[in-house]
């Protein structure tokens, strides 16, 4: 009995739909204006328009359908239909060029179906959509709200796992790890912390380029806590379904705070933390993220859970995602430098039979730039070399070569490029290190290098020197210096005509800096007025509220400090161009540099004995090599 009746209901549904369907057919196809050509080219003698982009053809069998939407001369718009058949479609094409052009930029789809398939077609949807809700319904009256669809199944649960990462499975990062150290010991004995009111950060967030060991740095810590760790894409809230990422945050956190203490792992958060737009733009992904945060905000420090995010993205994070009690520590990491990719080559070569005549050291020199997933990548290809060819070691031939097909076509032309590159980016960031040095105002360097990031060849880390919260005229136009001394190094060094792009960024930042001074801090010829801006939040940018008289004085003003900022750095660099070369010449060789090394250069003149011993170490190696001692590019004669 109960058989029937639901196929009954079904038959019932069926018909609904194609009586709904036609309804809607007749509805569309009757309040559009069918015109025939002359009429179609009247609208456009006496002034009217057709909106292309709004506007398709469509062939059926051999008849030419064009639809879309016109607007009359008196600004009233309808729609239209307009059919011709081949012969006269054709004709029209051939003697009216207007038409042939309207044609040429409408859409055209061609071998259309029928106008019946079509109705079935657009149908689709529908009854997809009332098929969803028969289910839903059928489901909500079966398991009740727990089941069915409201409480998405099990499955799309994060799955929880229990990883076996240790901290020695990372190499480099070290400061970066001795920084989890203390999450690892809180997840072993979250009461010892209890007990002593500390608070351990709740967030944090992992910032840095793709393959750098964000990912397993999250896994590393729950490995050496030996505690659970669920894991979860930003993008995979929303997926399948939208609109349910709000309650699929819930559920990670109720799962979580059940297995407490254990890690959240939020890959690629920005996906889900942008900044939220605050009109139109997507709402169900506002929905995830103000979930996000209320989860956070909802358990307490010492419930043992530690959510820890990824992300390369970190400029475009929502700002109520970084505030006290969530993501309130941010650790950054960056590609590996020299040392440290010495470090993950060795660690990655640990289980593969390699010839000892490889140096890694040497392979890192040759890998600027590389991440730490392609340095691995280059371990692996060159194993699968190995494999392929039979043999049973890693020569320098297969990382030679495995390093060409990480990098793939295109780079290898800025491999070529390296040396040069590695000059020229040498420079600007010693540049800006020099500023540091010698500009008494200007922030303090902390670490330089020449490894990218971003779009940006290299970078100089500089903290202010004093603790003061206010910034003097004197302390902006050294830190607008600092910003021009990249490029103010370039220009001496290679002349007027060889400056680069590199200096975008800093030339951004610099114009930010001068500009706040004219229009908000009134420290130019302009005085004290403070000129308005809004924030326009979609695009980010400010517009200022003021005449295009006003508008040019503060940009002349503006230039005007530049200019002079330039001056104070270009006097720098002249005066101290030795030791900029010893800076320079301290990048090239280490890579990467710290304040250490840099004051030792100031304080003695001379390059700091990190420098010396590597190029002696090189200078050594090259005579060998020269000499025949090592066979590099040689494969090993026991392989054959
Ligand atoms: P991210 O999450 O930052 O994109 P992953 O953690 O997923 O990067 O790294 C991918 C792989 O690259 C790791 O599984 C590991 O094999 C390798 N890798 C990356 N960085 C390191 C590192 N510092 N030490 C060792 N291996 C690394
Ligand atoms: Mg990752
Ligand atoms: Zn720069």
């Amino acid at each position: 009995m109960k058989k029937k009746k639901s196929i009954w209901l079904w038959v019932l549904f069926i018909v609904m739909i194609i009586v709904i369907g036609l309804v809607i057919w007749q509805f569309i196809a009757g309040t559009a204006d069918k015109l025939t050509l002359d009429e179609f080219n009247k609208i456009f003698t006496q002034g009217g328009s057709v909106a292309t982009e709004r506007t398709s053809e469509k062939i059926y069998n051999g008849v030419h359908v064009i639809s879309g939407v016109y607007t009359t001369a008196d600004g009233v718009t309808r729609k239209f239909v307009l059919t011709l058949n081949n012969a006269n479609y054709d004709k029209a094409l051939a003697e009216d060029p207007g038409f042939a052009e309207f044609v040429s930029k409408i859409t055209l789809i061609a071998d259309a179906n029928s106008p019946f398939m079509s109705l079935i077609i657009g149908l689709l949807p529908m009854v997809i959509l009332i098929g969803f809700y028969i289910w839903m319904f059928s489901s909500m009256s079966k398991g009740g709200m727990g089941g069915g669809m409201f409480g998405p199944g099990k499955s799309t649960r994060p799955r929880e796992i229990k990883s076996d990462v240790k901290f020695s499975d990372v190499a480099g990062i070290n400061e970066e790890k001795t920084e989890l150290v203390e999450l690892v010991d809180y997840l072993k004995n979250p009461n010892k912390y209890a007990q002593m009111g500390a608070r351990v950060p709740k967030g944090v967030l992992m910032e840095g380029p793709p393959g750098t060991g964000k990912t397993l740095l999250a896994k590393a810590v729950a490995g050496e806590a030996g505690v659970a760790f669920f894991s979860m894409a930003g993008s995979e809230f929303e997926e399948m379904f939208v609109g349910l990422g709000a309650s699929r945050v819930r559920d990670l956190f109720s799962d979580a705070k059940k297995a407490a203490p254990c890690i959240i792992f939020i890959d690629e958060i920005d996906a889900v933390g942008r900044k939220r737009s605050g009109g139109m733009g997507s709402s169900t992904n506002e929905q995830t993220l103000n979930q996000l945060l209320v989860e956070m905000d909802g358990f307490g420090s010492n419930s043992g859970v530690i959510v820890m995010a990824a992300t390369n993205r970190v400029d475009v994070l929502d700002n109520a995602l970084l505030r006290p009690g969530r993501f309130d520590r941010t650790i950054q990491i960056s590609l590996p430098d020299i040392r440290e990719r010495e470090d993950i080559l060795k660690l990655h070569s640990r289980n593969k039979s390699v010839s000892p005549e490889i140096d890694w050291k040497r392979i890192a020199e040759r890998t600027p730039g590389f991440s730490g997933a392609q340095l691995e990548n280059v371990l692996n290809e060159a194993a699968i070399l190995v494999v392929r060819d039979k043999r049973k070691m890693i020569t320098l031939t297969d990382i030679d070569e495995a390093i060409d097909r990480v990098v793939g076509g295109p780079a290898k032309k800025s491999r070529a490029m390296t040396l040069q590159d590695k000059q020229i980016v040498s420079y600007h960031e010693a540049g800006h290190a020099l500023m540091g040095l010698k500009l008494e105002s200007a922030s303090k360097v902390q670490k330089v290098t020449i490894i990218p990031r971003g779009n940006a060849g290299g970078y100089t880390i500089m903290t202010p020197k004093d603790e003061s919260n206010f910034s003097s005229k004197e302390d902006l136009f050294a830190s607008i210096a600092g910003y021009l001394g990249g490029r103010a190094a370039e220009e001496i060094m290679f002349g007027k005509n060889k400056i680069t792009t590199g200096a975008h960024d800093d030339l951004d930042k610099a114009t930010n800096i001068a500009r706040r001074m004219v229009t908000q801090f009134g420290m130019s010829s302009l005085g004290l007025t403070k000129y308005l801006t809004m924030q326009e939040e979609s695009y980010g940018q400010t517009k200022g509220v003021y005449s295009d008289e006003v508008a040019y004085k503060i940009d002349t003003e503006i230039n005007v400090i530049l200019e002079q900022c330039y001056k104070t750095a270009v006097e720098v660099i002249n005066k101290h161009k030795d030791v900029l070369e010893l800076i320079a010449e301290s990048l090239r060789v280490l890579e990467t540099i710290t304040a250490e090394q840099i004051d030792y250069i100031d304080k003695n003149n001379q390059l700091p004995k990190e420098v010396v011993e590597e190029k002696n170490r090189r200078a050594v190696e090259d005579k060998k090599k020269e000499s025949g001692e090592i066979l590099e590019f040689e494969p090993d004669e026991e392989d054959k």
